[in-house]
């Protein structure tokens, strides 16, 4: 079969070629995939920076975004021949550790557990992949392909479950203003959430029009490209979804008193900024605000953002999908074009 593989640490390794069935020992589950979608982590695999094979290997297969059609399950799951699914991308490491023996893996004390894809364990970026039982997520059948859009759900699902925990250290705590900072797949999926929960949602982008603007309207939302009113917003919570250092900044003390801002994005280090940093201390301590961050997700994280799309529009996240490249050019995939929101390879093309 064929898989997007890559020798981690080697910049530009990738290459799509012949690798055998996946093996028994990943899982009783069989799927064959359908989706892969691509987004940062993937493109700082390719550039060399990131992500380790499986031990004792050169290579590892790509891709941790993934959607497929079961092939092969033991009668006794929950899951059947037919059903669409995604793999959650973490495993526990092999200790436990206290948050992993308890299945909240995403939130791993020592490091040492491995991720579909990105560290230590082969991806979701081949026709067929295995799967255990318990780390495939079942998906609304009228998604379709849209349900390769849960695992970048799934972390925007665990982001709003640890923003809502933190804001109900307050008994009063009522949110109304939502401020998101980037609309690209996770901050248009961040904002979506927002507006099921009945949030007066802020986009902020640097694009000007275009689709990403639409897809705010579209939530009732309010696009801005203009940093100044930011300051004048005083939202209860922000959801940074760029990991750009400069607006990373804007975002810490811009809140209202008791604010909550949750960092998403993965940033390159070696960026610096200035920062007042007795200034943001000194509004963080007289407002009680919190700044966090969240990364990777839990089963029930992943429960919660296939519930979350399932609510959605269908047309709204079909248009979340601006391009579609079959497995053959999956290059293409990875390339940064004008109008990009997520973009997919498709395996049934
Ligand atoms: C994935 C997470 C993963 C993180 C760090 C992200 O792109 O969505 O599941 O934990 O990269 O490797």
């Amino acid at each position: 079969m064929r898989a997007i593989t890559v020798s981690p640490g080697i910049a530009d390794s990738a290459r799509l070629e012949d690798v055998p069935e996946p093996p028994r020992s990943d899982g009783a589950v069989l799927v064959r995939s359908l989706a892969l979608g691509v987004c940062g982590t993937d493109r700082e695999i390719l550039s060399g920076a990131y992500g380790s094979a499986p031990p004792g290997e050169r290579r590892l297969v790509l891709g941790h975004e993934s959607l497929g059609e079961v092939e092969e399950a033991p009668h006794d799951c929950d899951v059947r021949p037919g059903d669409l699914v995604v793999g959650i991308v973490r495993r526990p490491d092999p200790v436990p550790c206290l948050a992993c023996a308890v299945g909240e893996w995403d939130m791993c004390r020592n490091g040492r557990y491995t991720e579909r894809g990105i560290k230590e364990r082969h991806g979701y970026g081949a026709e067929r992949f295995r799967i255990e039982p318990d780390f495939a997520v079942k998906i609304d059948p009228a998604l379709g392909i849209l349900g390769v859009l849960l695992e970048p759900a799934s972390i925007l699902a665990k982001a709003w479950d640890h923003t809502e925990r933190i804001g109900q250290r307050a008994r009063a705590w009522q949110p109304k203003c939502l401020l998101v900072t980037g609309a690209g797949p996770i901050g248009l999926l961040a904002a979506l959430m927002g507006a099921q929960r009945g949030l007066d949602v802020h986009v902020f982008d640097r694009n000007q029009g275009g689709p990403k603007e639409a897809l705010v309207r579209g939530l009732g939302g309010t696009y801005h490209t203009d940093a100044a009113t930011l300051a004048r917003l005083a939202p209860d919570i922000v959801m940074e979804c760029t990991g750009s250092p400069a607006l990373v900044r804007e975002c810490l003390g811009a809140t209202a008193a008791a604010g909550i801002v949750c960092l998403t994005g993965v940033s390159e280090p070696g960026k610096v900024v200035d920062v007042d940093i007795g200034r943001v201390n000194r509004m963080m301590v007289l407002d009680n605000d919190t700044v966090f961050g969240v990364v990777n997700a839990n089963r029930r994280h992943y429960e919660m953002g296939a519930d979350a799309l399932a609510r959605a529009d269908r047309d709204w996240l079909g248009r979340l999908i601006t391009r579609r490249v079959p497995l053959a050019r999956w290059r293409e995939a990875l390339e940064h074009r004008r109008g990009d929101i997520k973009v997919i390879v498709d395996f049934a093309e």
